[in-house]
């Protein structure tokens, strides 16, 4: 039996989705040998989160009420104590930002190894099998590990878990030394662009290198507004300057799964696509027929973004 410790993630009052897909890795991984799921959810308003995330197929959620935002030391010391006391073979972290902040030094505090960015994990009980992307996706690759071990997943790998479920919910007993937390939370800043966060957004109109100059952004902005989307980008746009780096889908971007993506000027990069291919319709305006954006898209319109764009923002307005 392997049981599965899976720690969600949330940001400014709200979870993550991520927090709902780790419950289904962690369910299909618990499954594979019998073993028992165990949540934590550390920071915030654990009770409310809590409730949120009984689901199906959670059997235990152990909350720890310390402090309101992500702090590394909270997470590190409360993980490893978490561990220590349930002693799960395998721990699921989100690799996000804040997984990928604590879940190291976990690992380390453990001696436990550890994988990051999963798509893909198998258990016979003794070893586990990671598959991992590389290469921008060009290849996948599978690391086996014996024992205890660690791993961060990728968000929109998985489905988001559904159901009511009647978890164990407990308020963990956890003993934070605050003179090792090393950091406090003082406050929340979003660098640029706001709150915009598109990984959460159901509609994006992202523009890449086709819009030719920043000041031809607008028109992809009048859009968005006129589609009450939310606005992304390729990387070069980034680069630029032109948008704000929260603003990049991609490899080195955020990963996002909205309803629809309009992909504007983008050519379809591997390292682009690793960051939207998971989106349930993709539209393509593109003057390239050959562009590898056009073979994956639903919808690929073979026009100039200048006459397609405008049109599109007058018949949606
Ligand atoms: P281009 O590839 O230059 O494509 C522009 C497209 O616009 C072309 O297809 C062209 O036909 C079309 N076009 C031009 N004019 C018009 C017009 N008038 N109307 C319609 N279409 C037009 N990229 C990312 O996006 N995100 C990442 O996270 C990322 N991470 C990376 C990490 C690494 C390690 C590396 C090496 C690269 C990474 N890249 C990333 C860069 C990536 O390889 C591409 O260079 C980038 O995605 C290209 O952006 P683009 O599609 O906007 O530009």
């Amino acid at each position: 039996m392997t049981d599965v410790l899976a720690i969600t993630d949330h940001r400014r009052g709200e979870l993550r989705d991520i927090s709902y897909e780790i419950i289904t890795a962690g369910r299909e991984l618990a499954d594979e040998t019998g073993g028992d799921l165990h949540l934590a959810v550390i920071s915030g308003t654990v009770d409310e989160f809590a409730e949120k995330l009984d689901r199906d197929g959670v059997d235990a959620i152990h909350t720890v009420d310390y402090g309101e935002e992500f702090n590394h030391g909270v997470y590190s010391q409360a993980v490893t104590q978490l561990y220590d006391e349930l002693a799960p073979q395998y721990v699921l972290a989100p690799n996000s930002v804040n997984g990928l902040d604590y879940a190291p030094a976990v690992a380390n505090e453990l001696d436990l190894p550890i994988v990051t960015d999963a798509v893909g994990l198998e258990t016979d009980g003794d070893t586990l099998a990671v598959t991992r992307e590389m290469f921008g996706g060009k290849v996948e690759t599978t690391t086996e590990l014996e024992g205890e071990a660690i791993v961060t997943i990728r968000s929109a790998e998985w489905p988001v878990a559904e159901g009511t479920g009647d978890a164990a919910i407990d308020a963990f007993d956890v003993e934070i030394d605050e003179g090792a937390l090393g950091s406090t939370v003082t406050g929340f800043e979003e660098v640029g662009g706001g709150d915009v966060d598109i990984s959460e957004a159901d509609v994006l109109v992202s523009v890449g290198r086709g819009i030719e100059e920043e000041d031809n952004i607008p028109i992809i902005e009048e859009l968005a507004d006129a589609l009450d989307a939310t606005v992304s980008s390729s990387r070069p746009i980034v680069d630029n300057g032109w948008l704000p780096k929260n603003r990049q889908v991609g490899q080195s971007g955020k990963v996002v799964t909205p309803d629809v993506y309009i992909a504007i000027g983008i050519s379809g990069a591997v390292q682009h696509v690793a960051g939207m291919k998971g989106s349930d319709t993709i539209v393509a305006i593109n003057t390239d027929p050959n562009a590898p954006i056009m073979d994956i898209a639903d919808y690929a319109i073979h026009d100039d973004l200048f006459d397609v764009v405008p049109a599109l923002t007058e018949t949606f307005e």
